[in-house]
């Protein structure tokens, strides 16, 4: 049985978080003395001269609207690589403890687990960029406390089978990360209506792709009350700025614009595959759940590189395992996909003498 206790740091256990003068009080009043702040104003049009609020209640009952979750189920933080790094703070002891990664996908998770001094233990994907299940259970310790599944995966594109997670959550007795950054383009549905249903797992999402808001950096992890109070006791007290809860708040309110983009970029997505299948240097595009493509090439280096030189900037994915040759495109809109496309059509056509 999956038991919080005995995977929590015992100096996480013993912490006793910092008390802001907003934690310690919360209530209206006109006169406001106990923070050390700027009571004049700010030199902006917009005051910021307050702390902001530790928990972002607001945004948090917006996203709870939206994603059917208590507000207590919810963390925010500084682009959802806060929590990622939170996690190895909470749960990992330095030089101890071992997370497992499933490699290729998202670097975050390593240079976390190495700024931490984290062991990692990597199992690679199959050759379909799926979940090498036997060997995940062989490589599980009992000092395995993380296992972080990305998906859709980022660089592959593609969806992780469903029932092979769900037999991970079944029997690993840490946390198991699902990286849910692309969900908005997928057609395979969250996770997050599992959170009742498994006690170890924690979901990460993220406001900096489908909703365009990378700049803001906020990111989100949905996971048990339990866990997700952890997560508030280790984080930074004013972790996401004013600006930044106000911005965030607004366009959650505006989901149909953000639906809108979600749909226009799943067509291009298809319509830049089909179309970049027709040039002979492309090999294989990898079917894509995400807002880009992994395109396996002849010659990704030198792809790259007259892209560059054209103003075109891709990512050279080859140096990556399981993805030689390999280069991820992120969809645009129309008239920058046509560039693309134009500019690669030439790349063909082009005289093989100088
Ligand atoms: C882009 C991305 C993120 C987002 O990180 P933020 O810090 O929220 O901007 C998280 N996970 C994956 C796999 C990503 O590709």
């Amino acid at each position: 049985m999956f038991d919080l206790n005995k995977i929590l740091r015992p100096n996480i256990k013993n912490l006793v978080p910092y008390s802001s003068a907003r934690d310690e009080f919360k209530g209206e009043a006109s006169v406001f003395l106990d923070a050390n702040e700027n009571s004049f104003g700010s030199p902006l049009p917009t005051n910021y001269n307050r702390y902001p609020d530790p928990l972002q209640h607001k945004v948090k009952l917006r996203l709870s609207e939206i994603k059917g979750v208590p507000p207590r189920s919810i963390f925010l933080g500084n682009g959802s690589d806060e929590a990622i790094d939170i996690l190895f703070r909470a749960f990992c002891r330095p030089g101890i403890d071992n997370v497992i990664t499933v490699p290729p996908t998202y670097g975050m998770y390593e240079v976390s687990a190495n700024i931490n001094d984290v062991a990692i233990r990597r199992i690679s994907l199959t050759a379909d960029y799926q979940l090498d299940l036997e060997g995940i259970a062989e490589a599980i310790d009992e000092n395995t406390k993380l296992i972080f599944i990305c998906s859709p995966n980022n660089p592959t594109g593609n969806s992780i089978n469903r029932d092979d997670i769900e037999t991970i959550l079944a029997n690993f007795k840490g946390l198991v990360v699902i990286d849910e950054a692309y969900i908005n383009f997928s057609k395979q549905k969250t996770f997050i209506q599992e959170l009742t249903e498994y006690a170890n797992l924690v979901i990460l999402q993220t406001l900096s792709k489908a909703w365009g808001l990378a700049g803001l950096r906020v990111g989100m992890a949905f996971a048990s009350e339990e866990i997700i109070e952890i997560f508030n006791k280790v984080k930074p007290p004013y972790n996401i700025n004013e600006a930044s809860q106000q911005l965030a708040l607004e366009a959650l309110h505006n989901v149909d614009q953000v639906n809108d983009w979600i749909k226009q970029t799943v067509m291009e997505r298809e319509i830049l595959v089909s179309n970049l299948l027709e040039y002979d240097f492309v090999e294989k595009i990898f079917p894509s759940d995400a807002n880009f493509i992994l395109v396996k090439t002849s010659d990704a280096k030198g792809i790259y590189q007259y892209l560059v030189d054209h103003g075109i900037i891709v990512r050279d994915r080859s140096k990556v395992e399981l993805c030689e040759n390999s280069l991820r495109i992120t969809i645009g809109t129309p008239e920058e996909n046509k560039t693309l496309l134009n500019t690669l059509s030439q790349l063909k056509n082009k005289p093989t003498e100088a």
